[in-house]
């Protein structure tokens, strides 16, 4: 075995098809949230980020910053401990019942990431619960499918968004078989969004549960930020919420919300919660900040929406090819790998402005996109910027214009 061949191969093949991924130098500068800068080589530029999943600039926010401060010069650096083993802090604990009811829970659950969150619940449901099977929505986030693999279930894939699919899926099983229908509310990559009320429809009537990542939702959708579910009156449905502290919330870290008894269940039995060291406590105090904010400030939802429905309208009046989202999330179709790239490229070098392209195996071949993140700090003056800067590249590059 040539190993170093073997090595070197494998990233040949990304490169020849245009999807390796080189990672933008970035340096976040606190206060001039979206503009930030970038190194490259020892020379250093401002740019304006258009893809950042810190969606409300909470990661800046004065009094979540101050809270984090206030809790490393209090409790330290790191939490010192699994949760089990020493590593509860307080704020864990504070952060826990915040979240449980923001989502209207009897108890929610923290892990270091989303990722972490939606792999270990899911594969400890799937691996505990007697004769389980998995239905997964066709377009299922990584973190959702590895937590499916991971649980050795028999599992079924529904169409994307599709409850009637999944009513002739559940209806061919067993009917007692345990169940469980995992699903996302906003799918990040298109700005769609899942019908909940009529998932749970198909799962009620099949006794099946079912397992919501709010991930691209929570902090963004309904009164209180509680995600789509909270939007559509129907969180009592759904019995595990899943969402992360990391995006709209501007921190890091995942959650589960349920009822006392199945977040018990993962707490006791879930390997990818048991078997690690709890977040900082400053991580929680932070997210607990920002969820509190969040929650009572509508004033950032209202800005959040108009700024996304204004950056739709401005591009499809330049005629470009803007995909149709349902939701903040503004993607520009590009369909191939190599020129996705090259347009990324020209607006970071000629305008300083830095989109990361969207390429396979994130979203299918030939939907290769510009993924934008309008958030509330984007102001008039960027939007021009970046509407001329599309429309140069697009001309630029020959690109499809909207039909
Ligand atoms: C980002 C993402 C996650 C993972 O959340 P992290 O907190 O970033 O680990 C889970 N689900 C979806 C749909 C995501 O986009």
């Amino acid at each position: 075995m040539d190993y170093d061949r073997f090595f070197h191969d494998k990233l040949g093949a990304l490169k020849s098809e245009g999807r390796y991924r080189i990672f933008a130098d970035l340096e976040r500068k606190c206060g001039n949230f979206p503009t930030a800068v970038r190194h490259e080589d020892d020379t250093e530029s401002d740019v304006t980020v258009w893809c950042s999943n810190d969606y409300l600039g909470m990661g800046q926010n004065k009094q979540v910053r101050d809270a984090m401060v206030a809790a490393i010069d209090s409790c330290g650096a790191g939490a010192g401990g699994t949760r089990n083993i020493s590593g509860t802090n307080h704020y864990h604990v504070l952060l826990e019942q915040e979240l449980a009811s923001l989502h209207g829970k009897e108890a929610a659950l923290l892990f270091t990431s989303g990722y972490v969150a939606n792999m270990t619940a899911l594969s400890t449901l799937g691996a505990q619960l007697p004769n389980c099977i998995l239905y997964s929505d066709a377009l299922n986030h990584n973190s959702m499918i590895e937590g499916i693999r991971h649980s050795r279930a028999e599992k079924r894939i529904f169409k994307h968004n599709d409850p009637e699919d999944l009513d002739r899926l559940l209806a061919a099983d067993d009917p007692r078989a345990a169940k469980l229908v995992i699903f996302e509310s906003v799918y990040s990559m298109d700005g769609d969004v899942a019908p909940i009320a009529e998932i749970c429809d198909v799962a009620d009537k099949h006794n099946a549960i079912t397992f919501l990542d709010e991930v691209h939702a929570v902090g963004m959708y309904g009164p209180n930020g509680a995600g789509i579910a909270e939007r559509d009156g129907v969180m009592d449905r759904v019995t595990i919420i899943q969402g992360t502290l990391g995006k709209a919330f501007g921190v890091i870290g995942g959650y589960i919300a349920a009822s006392a008894d199945v977040v018990d269940f993962i707490r006791s039995y879930g390997d990818g919660f048991i078997f690690t060291t709890a977040l900082p406590p400053a991580v929680a105090a932070g997210a607990l900040t920002s969820v509190r904010h969040v929650r009572e400030t509508d004033a950032l939802r209202e800005r959040h929406q108009e700024r996304s429905e204004t950056l739709k309208r401005r591009l499809k009046e330049a005629g470009l090819p803007v995909m149709p989202s349902v939701c903040h999330i503004v993607p520009v179709l590009v369909g191939d790998p190599t020129l996705c790239k090259q347009a990324s490229d020209l607006l970071l070098e000629q305008h300083r402005i830095y989109v990361q392209p969207i390429n396979y195996p994130t979203v299918p071949r030939g939907t290769e996109r510009l993924r934008l993140t309008p958030c509330p700090l984007h102001n008039d003056a960027m939007m021009d910027e970046l509407v001329d800067a599309l429309v140069d590249v697009w001309r630029t590059l020959s690109l499809k214009r909207a039909a």
